[in-house]
């Protein structure tokens, strides 16, 4: 080895260059473990600060997530408790629900799912009942236009009666009018029978016209 002027170094010169490194080295020693005290010191303050940076305090932090508001399950069904696939899965904290915070948990995600399925089963129930009444209201429709064709049926039967008596009033008074006329003449017929009977006694079957007449004048007057 050389010394640093280039010539050739002395045993003492090589033992001094060599004390030199190694208090060289030892200094660099030093310095290169407080860099990595201060990394450590960065590493473990992390999940405080990034805690702070969503809003959490320190002493706040949820205790099963850290304040990350994320967890690793063991399977895919997460949060549900249910059976899933073998597979580790990354979803929200079941303790904090997202928030990082224990004293402040966000809105459960299983009430939710739990709130979600309700309203769909309500939303099913009142469909139900929405069709059942549905169909209770045609029935009701379909009874009430049976009733109403019935009525105009009905009506249309009155209106037909109606014309028919009508028919019968006008027989009925044309009837009448033939039978005054009948009267009229059977009158007309014993007078005249008779006068026969008084000029001619001997024609005894006008008597009997006359008798007949008379009968058949009582009768029509029922
Ligand atoms: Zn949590």
């Amino acid at each position: 080895m050389n010394t640093p002027d280039g010539g050739k170094a002395t045993y003492e010169q090589l033992l001094d260059m060599n004390a030199a490194l190694r208090q060289t080295i030892a200094q660099q020693t030093q310095e290169l473990q407080q860099e990595r005290d201060k990394c450590d010191a960065i590493r473990n303050r992390f999940p405080v600060d990034a805690a702070s940076w969503r809003g959490v305090d320190e002493q706040d932090l949820c205790a099963e997530c850290g304040g990350s508001g994320t967890k690793l399950y063991s399977n895919t069904s997460t949060y549900h408790y249910s059976a899933g696939g073998q597979a580790m899965t990354l979803s929200v904290c079941d303790k904090c629900w997202g928030s990082g915070n224990k004293h402040k948990p966000w809105r459960s995600w299983k009430l939710a799912d739990q709130q979600a399925q309700e309203v769909e089963r309500l939303k099913k129930e009142v469909n139900d009942e929405v069709q059942t009444s549905l169909k209770y209201l045609g029935e009701r429709n379909e009874k009430i236009k049976q009733l109403t064709d019935a009525q105009a049926t009905m009506a249309k039967q009155a209106a037909e009666l109606e014309a028919i008596r009508d028919t019968v009033g006008e027989t009925e008074f044309a009837l009448r009018q033939q039978v005054a006329r009948l009267r009229e003449c059977l009158v007309e017929y014993m007078t005249l029978a008779d006068k026969i009977c008084y000029a001619e006694p001997e024609y005894t079957q006008y008597h009997t016209m006359k008798t007949k007449a008379s009968q058949a004048l009582r009768e029509t007057g029922a």
